[in-house]
């Protein structure tokens, strides 16, 4: 929907709308002396506004429904601009100077923007612009129309302020997404310095009423508006239950109910938050004593703790006093503490644990990955569980690098030591590929949505119950966590002094390379990314011989130090397979899987000489035969000789024969006469003659062979081996 500007009463009907109406008036009085029809002109130029907005509205509507995956994904903008002051421009200059401006102003909007974008007008200078643009794509045109305006000739200095909401949900109206871009400009309305914004989530809280929050907090709580929801968590390898998290909902008397994202921020700013959390966590309380009273089987709760709690004097006590009070088990209550809490001051986060610990708490950390800090840095806390929230993983962990982080995060905490509870799970392909790496506990959507006191109560009565399990216990001086810290010298000596190396989970069966080193790829060449190998299921790149040999070595090195063996690896249909010498140490175990260190190396090549040499071996022993030729191998030092199939089957030979040649004299192999002359031989083999070929009769028949020698010696030019045969001659 454009509308044209040189249609001048369209121009005309555009000014009345809204609130400016001085300069509606004026542009009115400029353009038509009609001034006593001027009510009537007001009401239609209104309603078709409305209309106009209404099919403006429309239209995006059903753009953006054809289009729902790119909605999501930000690659539509919604753009508010006006100008600052404007009003001033019409009174300081004329209104007739104000509508040449509004004019360039339209114009430029419409020549930097995408042809395709939609526009409408407010009213007086405030435009709304729907455009296909992602966030990089509109902060460069934005800056281009800001200079755009900057340059417009008049001897004041016009700045325009822009709101900007890119799209990132699909659930919300059209006029919802406008309101975002209004807010967006609403924070930085009247600025000369920060002439544009883009639009985030915490504005919109920001704008819903602090001042309504904090002056009714106390009221609120007073008169039990605070009702403590259950999220119920499940074991998704069994569908068992295995704890719940309280969450708080307000609900207000005018505005139902109101989720604690909005008011949470708030109370965390006014300090009300501590009263708050310890009503949940008495709450929570009373309704462990319920379920006990009436033979309901009840699990594990979490309470959340925020920052401002753990500052204050007595926190553990007054929990305690609470937990007391209602008789309940501490084994049934949970402390959840954020990330940022932790991070932000790791001294205190511990004596907090501490003190809980020694109560019998145990404490998990929430919203692992929300504020980056880095698994090293839990080496340093003393936390029994971690939370991992789905949401904060792009694309919620289902395109591949997501999958890739969560699985590595997940692996690694477990190796840690914790188990991982994730959260914000949606879908039964998530749950399912979460359980595939070894993570079961499961909160979210998928299985529950946070409920009342009363339908939780079902879900406890009617729900078998399990316990969360110990995770993964690091076993030897390896130092297994030191690997995921950047500074160990384990990390320096995986990384740069080891030739290739991985760690490996093994789990009845299924192995999964975890990490690999720089020179783990290189050793495997065929241009594999670090990616790749942890992507592929190694077993997949094994025969069932293979995989069998393999799995076998990793059985063996459960209980003994150190194993290796040799297996043939697919990772390229269009190469060849690979042979990897693999060398493994267990350095963790939990109940169910092994963690390993392995070394490899590729023997591809040393196979392959080995192998031709073999095929060799073979054809030559197939001419041997039709040649009536005999051939041995005799180690110089131990007089052992090893005799062909032919020797073995013709002369009766063992596959080894010790003490040659004087047990072959024995045998009669030799007649008398020439038996000194053999040994003879032999003597000049051992001292170093590098090849003899000499012309006998053997066997009583006396039928005579053409005997050869060729000597192989070490590297210190000693004979070690002589390689003989006789041909008939
Ligand atoms: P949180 O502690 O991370 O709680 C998990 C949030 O994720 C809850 O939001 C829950 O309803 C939501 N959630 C659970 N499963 C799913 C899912 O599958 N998909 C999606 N999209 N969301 C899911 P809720 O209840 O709105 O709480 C928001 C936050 O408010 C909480 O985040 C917590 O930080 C805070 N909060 C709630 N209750 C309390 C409380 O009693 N005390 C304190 N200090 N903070 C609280
Ligand atoms: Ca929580
Ligand atoms: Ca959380």
């Amino acid at each position: 929907m454009k509308w044209d500007l040189s249609n001048k009463n369209n121009f005309i009907q555009k000014c009345f709308l809204h609130y400016n109406l001085v300069f509606a008036v004026r542009v009115f009085v400029c353009t038509t002396s009609k001034v006593g029809n001027y009510m009537e002109e007001k009401n239609i130029a209104e309603s078709n506004i409305i209309k106009e907005f209404a099919i403006f509205k429309e239209t995006i509507a059903r753009l953006i429904n054809d289009d729902l995956d790119s909605v999501k994904q930000g690659a539509y903008s919604f753009v508010y601009f006006d100008i600052l002051h404007f009003k001033a421009i019409n009174d300081i200059f004329t209104p007739i100077q104000g509508d040449k401006f509004l004019e360039y102003m339209q114009n430029s909007i419409r020549q930097i923007f995408p042809e395709s974008s939609l526009l409408h007008r407010f009213g007086s200078d405030r435009f709304i612009l729907f455009t296909n643009c992602n966030k990089a794509e509109i902060e460069k045109l934005i800056k281009k129309y800001l200079k755009r305006i900057a340059d417009y000739k008049l001897s004041y200095e016009i700045v325009s302020n822009i709101g900007i909401y890119i799209t990132n949900r699909a659930d919300i109206t059209v006029d919802g997404m406008i309101d975002r871009a209004i807010i967006a400009h609403s924070f930085i309305k009247g600025s000369y310095s920060k002439k544009y914004n883009f639009y985030e989530t915490s504005q919109r809280m920001q704008l819903l009423g602090e001042q309504e929050i904090t002056g009714r907090m106390a009221e609120a709580l007073a008169s039990k508006e605070f009702v403590v929801y259950f999220q119920p968590q499940y074991d998704h390898s069994n569908g068992s239950l295995v704890g719940a998290e309280a969450l708080v909902r307000w609900i207000h008397p005018k505005r139902g109910l109101i989720s604690p994202n909005i008011f949470i921020p708030v109370f965390e700013k006014n300090g009300f938050i501590t009263k708050l959390d310890f009503y949940v966590f008495e709450e929570t309380c009373k309704f462990i004593r319920q379920c006990e009273e009436k033979n309901v089987p009840i699990v594990p709760i979490s309470i959340n703790i925020c920052r401002n709690d753990i500052y204050q004097e007595g926190f553990v006590e007054s929990l305690e006093k609470i937990r007391e009070k209602y008789e309940v088990p501490v084994r049934l209550l949970r402390i959840e503490i954020t990330e940022y809490a932790v991070v932000d001051g790791i001294k205190k986060v511990n004596e907090i644990i501490s003190e809980l610990h020694s109560c019998g708490y145990i404490v998990e950390m929430d919203d692992f990955g929300s504020a980056y800090s880095s698994l090293n840095a839990l080496k340093d806390i003393n936390l029994d569980i971690l939370k991992l929230d789905m949401k904060f993983l792009s694309d919620n962990g289902n395109n591949q690098n997501g999958a890739v982080i969560l699985s590595s995060v997940v692996r690694m905490a477990k190796w840690l030591g914790f188990p991982v509870i994730a959260e914000g799970v949606e879908q039964k392909k998530q749950a399912d590929y979460l359980l595939s790496i070894g993570c079961s506990y499961i909160q979210g959507y998928y299985y529950a949505k946070p409920m009342p006191a009363d339908d939780f109560e079902i879900v406890l009565a009617s729900t078998k119950q399990s316990c969360t399990k110990p995770s993964m216990f690091v076993i030897n001086s390896m130092k297994a966590g030191n690997f995921w810290n950047p500074d160990s010298l384990e990390t320096l000596i995986f990384s740069n002094y080891v030739g290739g190396a991985a760690i490996l989970d093994y789990k009845k069966g299924n192995v999964e390379v975890l990490r690999v080193n720089r020179k783990y790829i290189q050793e495997i060449g065929q241009s594999l990314t670090e990616q790749n190998v942890l992507q592929t299921e190694m077993m997949s790149l094994l025969d069932e011989e293979n995989k069998q040999k393999y799995i076998d070595m990793l059985e063996r090195a459960i209980s003994s130090e150190e194993e290796e063996c040799e297996t043939w690896r697919l990772y390229d249909k269009n190469k060849k397979p690979l042979c990897i010498r693999s060398t493994v140490r267990l350095i963790g175990k939990s109940v169910d899987s092994y963690l390993f260190y392995t070394m490899i190396r590729n023997v591809t090549t040393e196979k392959e000489v080995l192998q031709e040499m073999l095929h060799r071996e073979k054809v030559f022993r197939a001419t041997a035969e039709q040649l009536k030729l005999f051939y041995w191998e005799y180690d110089i030092k131990t007089k052992k000789m090893y005799p062909c199939v032919r020797c073995m089957q013709e002369l009766h030979f063992p596959p080894v024969l010790e003490n040659y040649p004087s047990s072959a004299i024995e045998r009669g192999v030799f007649p008398m006469d020439i038996a000194d002359f053999y040994e003879e031989v032999h003597k000049r083999l051992e001292k170093g003659e590098p090849y003899i070929e000499i012309d006998i009769p053997l066997t009583e028949k006396r039928e005579m062979y053409r005997l050869r020698y060729t000597t192989e010696f070490d590297k210190y030019g000693n004979p070690v081996k002589a390689y003989g045969s006789a041909i008939k001659i």
